[in-house]
């Protein structure tokens, strides 16, 4: 088996860490993975600039590849023949904050597991952990390790559907502690950004996102609901986007 490993916080994260560590328990594992912090980046596909890669060791001493180009760019460029050796799957983590509801949409974790699907044709998995919001210190990334490695399995071993993505976010509990894996559906995300308009040393305005921490709604049998329950929250998503309700409305639209 055959393990891409990548992440959007960068390349020495120690979400990253990690998740290697733990994936090399089941087979080959090569790391490709953004030289800096990508978070909140989106989908990208870099195609107006060279992209670099370095070879580099993780603090383990792992030998990996770090690139310049986005998280998407780290899970293309391995598939398109950069690394010569068939890819099973793409896991991508250890995100160190939850991306649920329209995160994905943002996520840099989420949109590396949708390039596995695209480029590659292959399985990805996004990891996330829902750390605590004013955490200080080191994260423990123990619980959220092994618990990609399990799913991780599962998805070498059973047959996941073509085209599919696994989201998943594991609250910040220890394995005791939480209580047991959901299968959920995307929930909704509440953000509280407020735009901040300061005024810089030139005196012209500069505009930042800022505001608190986005929420969500409590629903059960969304990732979200299952994450505040406890559980590890895992969301099977696909690229299709169509609206299909609105489809049938739009058809009996005239068009004089
Ligand atoms: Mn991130």
């Amino acid at each position: 088996m055959h393990i891409l490993v990548t992440n959007d916080d960068g390349v020495q994260a120690p979400g990253l860490l990690a998740l290697a560590q733990e994936l090399q328990t089941l087979g080959k594992v090569t790391v490709f993975a953004p030289d800096r912090n990508w978070s909140a980046s989106g989908h990208v596909k870099t195609l107006d600039r060279p992209l670099r890669v370095r070879e580099v060791l993780l603090a383990d001493n792992t030998p990996a590849y770090s690139c310049d180009g986005a998280p998407s760019d780290c899970v293309a460029l391995p598939l398109m023949g950069f690394v010569e050796e068939k890819i099973d799957v793409v896991v991508a983590g250890i995100n160190p904050n939850a991306n649920i509801g329209h995160d994905v949409t943002y996520s840099g974790t989420v949109t590396a597991a949708m390039e596995a699907v695209i480029t590659g044709c292959i399985p990805g998995i996004a990891v996330s952990l829902d750390a605590p919001e004013y955490h200080s210190g080191p994260l423990d990334y123990s619980t959220a390790a092994r618990v990609a490695r399990k799913l991780t399995a599962k998805v070498l071993a059973d047959d996941l559907p073509a085209g599919v993505l696994l989201n998943v976010n594991v609250p910040y509990l220890t394995e005791e502690q939480f209580k047991g894996i959901m299968v959920t559906r995307q929930g909704l995300r509440v953000y509280l950004d407020k735009l901040e308009r300061r005024v810089d040393p030139r005196g012209r305005p500069y505009y930042w996102i800022g505001g608190e921490a986005p929420t969500g709604i409590l629903e059960e049998g969304t990732d979200f609901g299952a994450l505040k329950a406890g559980y590890v929250s895992i969301t099977p998503l696909h690229l299709d986007l169509t609206a299909r309700e609105a489809m049938e409305v739009m058809k009996k639209w005239e068009w004089k």
